[in-house]
């Protein structure tokens, strides 16, 4: 990686002369968070600042233009990340260094939602992002999904700033908060912007960089109301020696990680304003430092500010690392470098069902350019396609634009046959970029078509809500002959079926939410699988002896190829192997997929003339089915983190209650008249706990949840699952 792209006037030469915003002024964030600590409220103020929107929405109107989804109006929450561009220029303003003062960027935002129940989404966008604002509730601080979602930045080392949000809340407390983010989170976070008082006396902002305060009038005219006018003045008297401290403990930080600044710091001059500037955007850059701003999206102060920290802190395409990739034919690695001169590279991070455009595939661009009537290469397929369509979203908007350049974010309209993770290029320059991880579905649910006309759409529906999002998925129950889909949550599944029948027009019965169990096993065993027939003709001959044992939680599945000799031919091998992984989707107990088992293919036989593939794949099979049932299979369930924030008269019912589910209380925190409770709970005893908890603490007490990993069942609630899958298959029978 090159050094944090600073200096201004000098642009690379990776841009293309006709460009409008250059590399350098483009900056792609995300904007995550835990759900309710106020992202898609941020989201609004930003479109709203710079100029995309021209009237303010309100969450809790639902009229937001993020939310732009039907359902998401109504849920008040962003379920599906949209891609928005908008356009800033940092304003200049008396005694404020910005590093670009009036140079206008282009910022592409992607609003990522915050329910659990929808990770895949944030887990893709932040694949594809250069820098991150990650929203805090300043009342509650670091709750367990900006936790995850802040692990996953890490995972993907997105730069970023922290920004402590509803400061003007009953209880909002600005230090505790910026604690919470070192101590819970391992941030090295240092304040920039400081707010000026809290709760219902929250005026505005200190620059810590500059010494400088962003006042927001309480004044009645349109203009205040709508946050868009406020003053830049001194410092607060009561806030001198506060800032003062704040300012000193800045550099020290910056010092420690940086030799300019630490040349400054160790000889106690003050560094130039520049020049820490300069220092604190390549700390950020190189993940090393976090800078914090506080503010109240709500209350409109605090966030242009924020804009202009986001366009001198968090990296343009260029200051990230290339973006690796191989060469699909010889497993070579690759790189694609920010180049509009370069082949173009892609990675298509979402797919849209847009009911009036059709099909939208969110892409980003990392290298060349793509322009419309240009033909492309998709990587995992190997086909053609002509690009007829591009868009560039502005939330639900969409400008037709003819060319997207290195960096940027883009749609392309009307392209088959490509999923999420595809890689898409140049045809003469083919190269796969690793597609992002998913976590396993943990609920799934029986859907019906409710008439014959609805089975055939239902299928259509299914099959293309599954390409859209990788933690969707569509099955079918051998034994029973249902419809299974699974997700990440009820809300997930919910929201799924609803979107079948609103874009679909499907209409569907489903049944109760099942957990997705699976099943593993608890001992090392053999395994032999033998399909023979010989009734006259060509026969069937397929031997396998397979060796089983437990991996760790978490493993999946591994199959190892061990056979010497050639006593099964290589050719039959992969068969042998399809056999194995196959039957390790309908486990032996339940029907539950199999888990956490490395299975080692050692010996077999095979016949002259009657050995073909499909036998060896039965034999494989046969001999996975045998050899688990030696080795004590178990059910396995999902079970949830779960985090209570509870007044302390409710306390003990709570703890009482999460105990009666079967759940682990880990840690109790008290805070300000509250306590936050940490417990781990299997997910199944979790229907309802919505309801329940409302009831037992008045409504005053509120959780989120999120998975953490699977744990075996307790042996008497595996004889019960047991006994219901047998009832089920027994109904279905008979
Ligand atoms: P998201 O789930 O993170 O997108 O959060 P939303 O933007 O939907 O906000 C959740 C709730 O918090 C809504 O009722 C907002 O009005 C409220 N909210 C958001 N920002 C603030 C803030 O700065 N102060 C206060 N008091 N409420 C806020």
């Amino acid at each position: 990686m090159a050094e944090a792209v600073i200096q201004t006037g000098k642009l690379s030469s990776a841009n293309a002369p006709e460009r409008e915003y250059p590399l350098e002024y483009t900056r792609n964030i995300g904007i995550a968070a835990h759900i309710d600590a106020g992202k898609t409220t941020l989201t609004e103020r930003i479109l709203f600042y710079t100029g995309m929107i021209h009237r303010i929405g309100d969450v809790d109107d639902g009229n937001t233009v993020t939310d732009w989804m039907e359902q998401e109006r109504e849920r008040g929450i962003t379920i599906t990340a949209a891609a928005i561009t908008c356009f800033w220029k940092p304003k200049q303003e008396e005694g404020i260094h910005k590093l670009w003062t009036n140079v206008p960027h282009r910022v592409n935002i992607i609003d990522t939602p915050g329910h659990v129940d929808f990770t895949a989404e944030v887990e893709r966008s932040l694949r594809v992002l250069d820098g991150a604002v990650a929203v805090f509730c300043g009342v509650a601080g670091v709750q367990p999904q900006s936790e995850t979602v802040w692990r996953q930045a890490s995972k993907y080392h997105v730069p970023r700033i922290a920004f402590i949000n509803k400061m003007d809340r009953v209880g909002a407390n600005f230090e505790r908060a910026v604690d919470d983010v070192r101590k819970k989170l391992g941030a090295n976070a240092w304040p920039i912007l400081i707010p000026i008082g809290k709760e219902d006396y929250l005026q505005g902002v200190v620059d810590v960089v500059s010494q400088r305060a962003y006042i927001w009038p309480e004044e009645k005219t349109n203009e205040a109301q709508q946050g868009a006018f406020y003053q830049v003045t001194d410092i607060p008297a009561d806030m001198v020696d506060q800032i003062k401290e704040a300012r000193r403990s800045l550099i020290e930080a910056i010092a420690n990680l940086d030799d300019k600044i630490a040349e400054y710091f160790l000889s106690e001059q003050e560094p130039p304003i520049a020049e820490l500037k300069a220092a604190i955007r390549r700390q950020t850059v190189a993940n090393k430092f976090v800078p914090v701003a506080g503010g109240s999206a709500f209350k409109k102060k605090g966030v242009q500010p924020l804009v202009d920290a986001v366009i001198d802190y968090l990296p343009c395409p260029l200051d990230v690392p290339d973006i690796k990739g191989i060469n699909p034919h010889t497993k070579e690695e690759k790189h694609a470098t920010p180049d509009d001169k370069g082949k173009f590279v892609s990675l298509a991070f979402k797919l849209w069902s847009d009911p009036f455009v059709g099909r939208l595939v969110f892409f980003r661009c990392y290298a060349g350019k793509l322009e419309k009537g240009q033909t492309i290469h998709n990587s995992r397929t190997g086909k053609r396609e002509r690009i007829s369509r591009l868009l560039q979203i502005q939330a639900d908007k969409r400008q037709e634009i003819d060319c997207i350049y290195s960096g940027d974010i883009g749609a392309i309209i009307g392209l088959r046959n490509v999923t999420t993770g595809d890689t898409l290029c140049d045809e003469d320059s083919e190269i796969a970029l690793e597609p992002p991880t998913f976590p396993e579905p943990v609920i799934s649910m029986a859907v019906e078509p409710k008439t014959k006309a609805d089975q055939e759409k239902m299928g259509i529906a299914l099959q293309r809500l599954s390409e859209e999002d990788p933690t969707f998925r569509v099955k079918t129950d051998h034994e029973t002959g249902q419809t299974i889909i699974s997700g990440m949550g009820e809300l997930h599944l919910e929201i799924i079926r609803d979107r079948m029948f609103r874009e679909f027009k499907v209409e569907a019965n489903s049944g109760k939410p099942q957990i997705a169990y699976r099943e593993a096993i608890t001992k090392p065993a053999d395994g032999e699988g033998k399909f023979i027939r010989q009734s006259g003709g060509r026969g069937q001959y397929g031997h396998v002896i397979i060796k089983i044992e437990p991996l760790e939680r978490g493993k999946g599945v591994l199959v190892e190829n061990k056979v010497t000799g050639g006593r099964i031919p290589r050719e039959f091998i992969p068969a042998a192997i399809y056999g194995v992984e196959e039957a390790c989707n309908t486990g032996v107990l339940a029907g539950y997929p199999l888990v956490d088992v490395h299975v080692e293919i050692l010996d077999g036989s095979y016949h002259d003339v009657d050995s073909n593939e499909l036998a060896f794949q039965l034999a494989g099979s046969f001999a996975l089915k045998e050899a688990v049932k030696q080795a004590s299979p178990i059910i396995l369930e999902p079970i949830m983190k779960v985090e209570l924030v509870t007044p302390v008269d409710y306390q003990g019912d709570l703890i009482g209650d999460i105990n009666r589910r079967r759940g682990i209380v880990q840690s109790i925190e008290p805070r300000e008249n509250v306590v936050v409770v940490h417990a781990q709970v299997p997910l199944a005893e979790l229907f309802g706990y919505a309801t329940d908890i409302r009831s037992l603490s008045k409504g005053r007490a509120s959780y989120s949840m999120e998975p953490s990993h699977f744990d075996p069942v307790p042996s008497s609630i595996q004889k019960q699952i047991l006994e219901q899958r047998g009832d089920q298959s027994t109904r279905r029978r008979s």
